[in-house]
């Protein structure tokens, strides 16, 4: 048998038929059916917001946050994340700059995103990596002082906290992915969130091709609506969401206790950032060990994930920028496999052979 990086969680077949039921009863599909308002009321529940929406996935979240704040110019971002972050950004007809990381957490550098700033700035985009919070009021700071927009792209970070609160409370708006390879899932999926309510108005009317009624229009929009299916599978993976995070807690537990004392290195949480584990990522010495690693791992059946490899500094469409950071350690980090059925054994199992190796 093989163990990928993460495998998807499937609630019980019988409650995903019955809602299915429902579905077929109303014979409503799509277009912000009962499920889909149903999951939007329960995500602002468990993030505590009293607005978000429910999208086609996590990429248009981002394409819908760029255009919603009317970004042009330059938008500084990280080249420690997935493709979307950067793709996003040129698909809106921005231009990404890249500010290199911290070598201790992987999220970007305040520091650097000063550095960056020209008078073509609109927007910082940062990713709260693997689950761990950036550096988030050092990064509001910079933006105060220059005023610039702040989109976090929190795909890792659903059910992450930072100061006591969902980390989705923070920047102008933050974006989430709910693919079915996240800790929280709808099969494809994704949302926004933000803490002005007009922002998401207007996010809405932009979801919906703009419709501002069946024979009016405002602005030019986009089909970011998702359907009363991925709802359903996001209702029910939802009411499970404790156990998910618990389990994910203990998976990292589990592999810290077995790496105890033998140098592999861990991204460091930051202050004030109580992470959801989502992913195990590890730092080895150098690529070749790494390499070696992927080697013997996979002779066993285990295909862990080169994640995020390579920077996105290295993306043809990108222009250059100096992020030593980001090219170094995305060569030499690895996430381990950690989900919710993942067996104690299979997590010593890959703990040995990484130590092996
Ligand atoms: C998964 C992911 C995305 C894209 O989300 P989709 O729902 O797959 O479109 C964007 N950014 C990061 C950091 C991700 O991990």
């Amino acid at each position: 048998m093989i163990i990928t990086v993460t495998k998807p969680t499937l609630p019980e077949l019988d409650d995903y038929v019955e809602l299915l039921r429902g579905i077929w009863q109303r014979e409503w599909l799509t277009n912000h059916g009962p499920l889909v308002n149903e999951l939007e009321t329960k995500l602002k529940e468990f993030v505590g917001v009293p607005n978000t929406l429910f999208l086609a996935n996590g990429t248009v979240a981002l394409q819908i946050a760029i255009k919603a704040l009317e970004l042009k110019g330059e938008i500084i971002t990280t080249p420690f994340s997935y493709v979307a972050t950067t793709s996003s950004i040129v698909w809106e007809g921005c231009t990404p700059i890249m500010a290199d990381i911290l070598q201790s957490s992987l999220t970007i550098d305040p520091a650097r995103i000063e550095e960056a700033i020209s008078d073509k700035t609109t927007a910082i985009l940062a990713t709260h990596v693997f689950g761990n919070a950036c550096e988030i009021d050092k990064i509001q700071d910079v933006a105060d002082r220059h005023g610039l927009k702040v989109i976090y792209d929190a795909a890792h970070a659903f059910g992450t906290n930072y100061k006591g609160k969902s980390i989705l409370h923070y920047g102008d708006i933050s974006t989430t992915s709910y693919h079915a390879t996240k800790l929280f899932h709808t099969i494809e999926g994704g949302g926004v969130f933000s803490p002005d309510p007009a922002l998401v108005e207007k996010m809405a009317l932009l979801r919906n091709f703009g419709h501002l009624s069946p024979t009016s229009f405002g602005p030019a929009g986009i089909n970011g609506k998702n359907s009363e299916f991925h709802a359903a599978m996001g209702l029910l993976n939802l009411k499970k969401i404790d156990a998910y995070l618990a389990r994910r807690r203990e998976v990292a537990a589990r592999y810290d206790k077995n790496f105890k004392g033998s140098g592999l290195v861990r991204p460091v949480i930051t202050e004030g950032c109580d992470a959801n584990d989502a992913y195990y990522a590890v730092i080895f010495p150098s690529e070749s060990d790494l390499l070696k690693t992927l080697k013997l791992l996979g002779e066993y059946s285990v295909v862990p994930r080169r994640y995020f490899y390579p920077s996105l500094s290295e993306l043809s469409y990108v222009g250059p920028s100096n992020v030593p950071i980001s090219q170094d350690i995305s060569r030499r980090v690895l996430c381990l496999p950690t989900y919710y059925t993942i067996s104690d054994s299979e997590v010593d199992m890959i703990s040995q052979l990484v130590l092996r190796a």
